[in-house]
This record gives structure tokens, C-alpha cells and sequence, in this order.
């Protein structure tokens, strides 16, 4: 498994995580910056470290990691980046609790349905955080945070302003991966003001946190990206018109209607249905207002 080159200075790493494979971006140049981490230790190991190696880099040739948001997929290794001796983990303000107990986290994004949630990433170990970030800050002059919530409240995009390339983590969503259903958000209206933000920022590429249907894991090119953002966010209306019809119809349980959704737009259905439940929750709370 090796870093795909997605244009000059900015590199993918798939790894392959749950039924689908979760990215680590690397942008190279005067200085190497890592993006997310996988998701536990022995991913590390077996992936991150031999495809930096690849490359002739290793762990003190990276300046610092930082997260696109504390889900266990992204940050899960952390722990073991920082027993190699990486020199900095930097994260956007809103994750820094949850970098710290991840597992808690963990626990508490399945309470709000218990029932149909997988059990929690018991691996996750925390760590501390050295540098704390705020929505626009910039690292080094190149590495922009730009708070992108709507996945979850502490969702970011990091803006590499040499290349112009966006890394996305998982704040487009799409129809979601093949193991959620869905494009997932638990915060709706939140998630469509971050697409408009995007959209406005005119990035030459994006790459994604995981292959989105249909589209994949890069966009190159900014009419690519801008068809990705408007996608992004007229799929919120067309979940939106089906909830509507599910509701009109008399359908009232959350969960039926999840399922449907999830056969609506020929998503595979997942094992647990937590992520299209959040999505659906969103529609259901919005046409209600
Ligand atoms: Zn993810």
C-alpha cells in the first residue's frame, strides 16, 4: 500500500479500515504535514510508516498531524504516532477534548441510538494535544484550518494554500461510503453552510476521507470540485424531498424511514443504521420547524 501522488506536494494513503479504506494525507515540500492518522496502532504500523518509507521519510521528517475531525477512523492513531516521537499533534479547538478521551466520544455519539449502533472502538486510547487551533488559522503559512461542521460539530477541512488543494476528511459526504447507508450528518443546516463555504474558496482539487459514492476519494481540477460541493448540496434537498414523501405518507418511525432512504438512493445497507438514523433525524427535525 502506497502514497498516491494526488497532484505535486500532496500524497493519499488508503487504508484499508472496516470494510472500506480510511485516508492519510501527506503534503510534502520544505516541510511534511500528515492528515489523520487511520485508525489504531497496528495501522500505523503496517500501513503509514512502510508508505512513508517509501518515500525515504519517517516520523521525525514530519512536522506535525493533524486531524480533519475525532472520529476513531481518523485519529485512532494517534497514541501510536506519538510513542514513534512525532514532534507535534495540532488540531482545530472543538476536537482537542475529544483527542484527549476519544473513547468517550466514542460512547456518546452511539447513545443517541443505542440500539442500532455498533459497539464502541474499544482500542481508542487518548492523547495529549500540543498546539490548539482556531477556525482560519494557519500553519507555516501554507496549512489552513477552515471549520466545515455538519459531519459532526468539530468537522474541518484543511486548505493547503500552495497546492490549493482541499483536504476534505469526511465534511462532504455525498451518498455517504459503502459501509454507512448514507451521506451522514448530524448537523444539517451546518453541513449546507460548510458546502456553500467551500464552494467559495475555488480549491484546484479535493481529496476525500474515504471513497464517497459515487465519486471516489479526489476531485481534481475546480470545475471537478465545485460539481462535488454542489452535488454535495443538492443531495440534502433531494434526502429532504423523500423524508417529506416518507412523512406525508403517514410514516412516522425513524428508523423505517432510514431504511428506506438507504434503498432510495441503492445504498448498501449497513449493519447498523446509526449514521443514516442521524441523517434522517436531521430532515425529519428540520421539516417539522
Ligand atoms: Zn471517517
Amino acid at each position: 500500500m502506497s502514497f498516491e501522488r494526488v497532484c505535486e506536494n500532496v500524497y493519499l494513503l488508503r487504508v484499508p479500515h472496516g470494510g472500506t479504506t480510511t485516508g492519510v494525507v501527506l503534503l510534502t515540500g520544505d516541510k511534511n504535514y500528515l492528515i489523520d492518522a487511520a485508525g489504531n496502532s497496528e495501522e500505523v504500523d503496517e500501513y503509514i510508516i512502510p508508505a512513508l518509507s517509501e518515500l525515504s521519510l519517517d516520523i521525525s521528517d514530519i512536522e506535525c498531524v493533524v486531524p480533519t475531525h475525532t472520529h476513531g477512523d481518523h485519529i485512532g492513531g494517534f497514541k501510536r504516532l506519538k510513542e514513534l516521537g512525532i514532534r507535534e499533534i495540532v488540531a482545530y479547538e472543538l476536537s482537542v477534548p475529544k483527542i484527549i478521551e476519544p473513547l468517550k466520544y466514542n460512547i456518546e455519539i452511539r447513545q443517541a441510538f443505542p440500539k442500532n449502533s455498533p459497539p464502541p472502538s474499544s482500542g481508542l486510547e487518548g492523547t495529549s494535544v500540543d498546539r490548539i487551533l482556531k477556525d482560519g488559522d494557519v500553519i507555516d503559512g501554507r496549512v489552513e484550518i477552515i471549520a466545515t461542521p455538519g459531519h459532526d460539530s468539530d468537522t474541518v477541512c484543511i486548505y493547503d494554500r500552495l497546492t490549493k488543494a482541499l483536504v476534505c476528511g469526511d465534511s462532504i459526504q455525498l451518498n455517504g461510503t459503502l459501509v454507512q447507508g448514507c451521506g451522514a450528518y448530524m448537523y444539517l443546516p451546518e453541513y449546507r453552510a460548510s458546502m456553500e463555504k467551500l464552494i467559495s474558496l475555488d480549491a484546484e482539487c479535493a481529496v476525500l476521507g474515504h471513497p464517497f459514492l459515487p465519486v471516489g476519494d479526489i476531485a481534481r481540477g475546480r470545475e471537478e470540485v465545485r460539481k462535488l460541493l454542489k452535488d454535495a448540496l443538492d443531495l440534502t434537498y433531494s434526502y429532504r424531498g423523500f423524508v417529506k414523501s416518507e412523512l406525508d405518507k403517514g410514516e412516522s418511525d425513524l428508523l423505517k424511514i432510514a431504511e428506506k432512504l438507504v434503498k432510495h438512493i441503492d445504498g448498501v445497507m449497513p449493519t447498523h443504521m446509526f449514521l443514516p438514523l442521524y441523517t434522517v433525524r436531521e430532515h425529519v427535525s428540520e421539516l417539522k420547524k
